[in-house]
């Protein structure tokens, strides 16, 4: 059975962009694959972030995955400094680490803009653990959005580096992406990312709040007035109804938008109840955990001890390949 490894940082909430994009194949992955999911802390300290609330966002973040259908009776999920085993790989990838090829990350560039006042060394090699994330379990399929496709094609090289130089440890990691792995924003033209300010957390997917954030959604912008014809496919609204909606409503939207028969706000009305909907099992099962937090906790805590003995296992045969002192 083949391992599948995915990570998510504790920088908040999940957005819409984030479970369509990514959560969306972790849930379902559980069924065919022996699936791995950590929430990687020690990513997150490469941006400034309140340390108070670090345990907060942690537990959060584990709370909501546990909500959007992942099941600790099927799969691992831990956070990453509970296993230390992480970051000395990291370390020990980073010898056979192009420097040249960090410096090509998009991720990197686009960060350094973000946080010019913090551009630092794990900002950097932010891929080098990645790629120790994925190495460590030797997983081969990592449920991520397009936005990683980069990072993984580095640690796939990172992985045959390896076992070129120190002989075979590794196999070959590939990313899997959901069937839409770039979800736009509210502002159609950029992913949908929490740094832009242009997302819809999971929290406001309930009636009055998710129809305010849709009422900022952008449509076809060809389609200035009530009275003109609009073009779903090239507006955002009908790229959510084609996640979230039923054909019926499909055809409805098509029809209507493309003769005027019906305008933009009754295409976001019907999204919001299809939205509300898809959602709704997750928020049952979320105020269930947030009705027994210490229930998050026992999840994560059987969680790490399960992966800390895979990862032990991994870097027994590491130390053996690289010769080290004491090794096996
Ligand atoms: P990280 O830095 O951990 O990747 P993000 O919150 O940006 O943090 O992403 C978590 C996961 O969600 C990643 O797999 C990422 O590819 C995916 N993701 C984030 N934003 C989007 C988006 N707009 N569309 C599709 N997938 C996304």
């Amino acid at each position: 059975m083949k391992t599948v490894f995915s990570g998510i940082q504790p920088t908040g909430e999940l957005h819409v962009g984030n479970y369509i994009g990514a959560i969306h194949n972790w849930v379902k992955m559980q069924d065919q694959y022996r699936c791995i999911y950590c929430v990687v802390d020690y990513h997150a300290i490469t941006q400034d972030y309140p340390v108070k609330e670090m345990k907060s966002r942690v537990h959060d973040m584990a709370l909501d995955i546990l909500a959007l259908g992942v099941d600790p009776d099927r799969a691992i999920l831990f956070v990453q400094s509970a296993v230390p085993e992480h970051t000395e790989l990291a370390w020990v990838l980073s010898a056979v680490t192009g420097h040249g090829d960090l410096e090509r990350m998009t991720q990197f560039k686009d960060k350094s803009v973000n946080q010019s006042e913090n551009i630092n060394a794990g900002l950097f090699s932010y891929p080098v653990l990645q790629a120790a994330d994925i190495l460590l379990y030797k997983a081969e399929l990592v449920p991520v959005g397009a936005d990683q496709v980069q990072h993984l094609e580095l640690a796939r090289r990172i992985g045959r580096s390896f076992n070129n130089r120190w002989g075979k440890v590794f196999p070959e990691c590939e990313p899997k992406l959901t069937e839409t792995p770039k979800v736009l924003g509210l502002d159609g033209k950029q992913k949908m990312s929490k740094s832009l300010g242009n997302h819809i957390p999971l929290s406001a997917i309930e009636d009055k709040p998710l129809r305010k954030l849709l009422g900022r959604m952008v449509t076809d912008e060809k389609r200035v007035t009530r009275e003109d014809p609009g073009d779903p496919d090239v507006c955002n609204v009908f790229s959510f109804h084609k996640i979230f909606s039923t054909d019926d409503d499909r055809a409805w939207v098509r029809e209507g938008c493309t003769t005027a028969g019906i305008g933009c706000v009754d295409c976001k009305g019907r999204l919001v109840g299809r939205m509300i909907e898809h959602f709704a099992d997750y928020r049952e099962r979320r105020a269930a955990l947030v009705a027994n937090p210490a229930r998050v906790d026992e999840i994560l805590a059987a969680g790490a001890d399960k992966a800390r003995a895979i990862a032990q296992r991994t870097m027994a045969e590491v130390r053996q390949k690289l010769g080290l002192w004491r090794s096996p």
